[in-house]
């Protein structure tokens, strides 16, 4: 059975690619636009926060279509982190979708098929729908057994009786079996309030009966009139996905052209490729849903790193995607200075970028950090993991951060934590030293020390 409770959506949750940045919450700005020193999980970078803070402004004015973002500035100044705050401050179901440069070559798929996948994924849509409910208190949950009808051992759950209560009084629906999976999957027990869609039977958590309470003297108008004692009732409900769920959903022949059929193919398995017909297809009622006020498009945030990485061929796509009216927000990243651009024979252009492009973007540089400012960033990440790092560790960290860089700092907490953690002889949470981030440092190398021993050493290597 599939139902619109079943659908998933693939990228609007921010993805484990963002893992190192779960300490970033948005931007940190306040009212007026200005950044504060420390907020938000986001430390220094003052000027480049209120810039990200502007094009979210513009963003929402919806001033920004056709242009595109470059954050341009060294390793690990925090370009990532930009993009992702500029996605949490447009708000929380944006989707987020980070890739880098050299992703779009394969060996199997187009660089241009790739980068349009990743536009999709970044282009959300709102679903809305009224659906008839049965929504309650959870009184009773049993689950009906009966013989094996094949004979043999064990028993099969012939109906499931869940009781509900409403202010209208409690309702008993003996159910099919098949509910009781979706049930489970909601870890629903006797004193939740839940609601079962009435033709599909999907069934959604809503919270425990004490919120209940409240929410059914605001909403007890909405009641429809039903039988005394009923607990039916229509109910809003929203839903969100990618473009791009809805054409893996649908990349095998089926069925409807509405809505409702497309998504209900997300759960199917085996599916096909992805053509620019069915893409035109779904796009054509993607748009009437969105005419008839059903839908709404949420674009995200399509977050390249690494744009030198991409080719003359790429960029020319680019530029078209932008003029799209369907277009996600495009945030570029590079941390080269003048380079080549890839598949040119002779075109040097800043951060590798195309001048044609590079003069559609609005560049934002961001700029190392100082060592008050490493310091925080580690104790804020080291809080996050959920480390103890002492104060000595801490100030080693940041001089290393600076001399080195904070992206090597960062990715030594989590050796120097198996380090003190060896060094205590058990498990648990042991304070990191200075002693085990030295250790760690000897173990792993950064890149100065790497391109060192290769120079050095450079006849024993290949
Ligand atoms: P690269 O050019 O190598 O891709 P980058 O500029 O994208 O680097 P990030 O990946 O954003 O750098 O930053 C590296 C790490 O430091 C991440 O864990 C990020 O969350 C953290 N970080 C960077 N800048 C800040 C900051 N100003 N405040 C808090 N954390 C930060």
């Amino acid at each position: 059975m599939v139902t619109i409770s079943d659908v998933k959506s693939s990228s609007s949750s921010r993805e484990n690619r963002t893992a190192t940045h779960t300490h970033i919450r948005g931007l940190g700005l306040r009212p007026d636009g200005a950044a504060e020193k420390i907020a938000a999980g986001f430390v220094g970078q003052e000027g480049a926060r209120e810039a990200c803070g502007i094009i979210v402004d513009l963003i929402k004015a919806r001033k920004m279509s056709g242009r595109a973002v470059l954050l341009a500035g060294p390793p690990g100044t925090g370009k990532t982190a930009l993009a992702l705050a500029i996605s949490q401050d447009l708000g929380p179901k944006v989707p987020f979708r980070p890739i880098v440069g050299s992703e779009v070559y394969s060996a199997e798929i187009k660089k241009t098929e790739v980068l349009m996948e990743n536009f999709r994924r970044a282009i959300g849509l709102r679903v809305r729908e009224t659906k008839e409910v049965y929504e309650g208190e959870v009184t009773e949950l049993t689950p009906e057994e009966t013989e094996n009808p094949l004979g043999g051992y064990g028993k099969s759950i012939s109906h499931v009786v869940v009781g509900l209560k409403s202010f209208k009084g409690t309702k008993k629906l003996r159910l099919d079996p098949s509910i009781y999976e979706s049930i489970q999957k909601e870890k629903v027990s006797v004193g939740d309030v839940i609601y079962i869609e009435a033709n599909t039977g999907a069934v959604k958590r809503v919270g425990r009966s004490d919120a209940y309470a409240t929410e059914f003297d605001l909403e007890a108008e909405e009641y429809v009139p039903v039988p005394k004692g009923d607990v039916h009732k229509k109910k809003e409900i929203v839903q969100d996905v990618t473009l791009h769920d809805l054409d893996v959903a649908n990349s095998r022949p089926q069925g409807g052209q509405d809505i409702m059929s497309m998504m209900g193919q997300l759960m199917k398995p085996k599916k096909t490729e992805i053509t620019d017909k069915l893409r035109a297809e779904i796009n054509k009622v993607v748009t009437r849903y969105i005419d008839l006020g059903h839908a709404e498009l949420i674009p995200g945030v399509l977050f390249i790193d690494e744009v030198h990485m991409l080719d003359i061929e790429c960029f020319t796509y680019l530029n078209r995607a932008l003029e799209s009216p369907i277009s996600p927000i495009v945030i570029l990243a590079s941390n080269r200075g003048i380079c080549q651009v890839k598949g040119t024979p002779d075109l040097v252009s800043a951060h590798g970028v195309p001048p044609d492009l590079l003069n559609r973007l609005l560049i934002i540089p961001t700029t190392p950090y100082i060592e008050g400012e490493v310091r925080s960033i580690v104790q804020m990440r080291a809080r996050t993991e959920g480390v103890e790092v002492s104060d000595a560790a801490v100030e080693f960290l940041a001089k290393e951060g600076v001399r080195i860089s904070l992206r090597y700092t960062l990715q030594l907490l989590a050796p120097a934590q198996i380090l003190a953690r060896v060094r205590c002889g058990g498990a648990g949470n042991t304070k990191i030293e200075d002693r085990d981030v030295r250790e760690a440092e000897e173990l792993f190398i950064d890149v100065g020390r790497s391109r060192k021993l290769v120079t050095e050493g450079g006849k024993a290597y290949i």
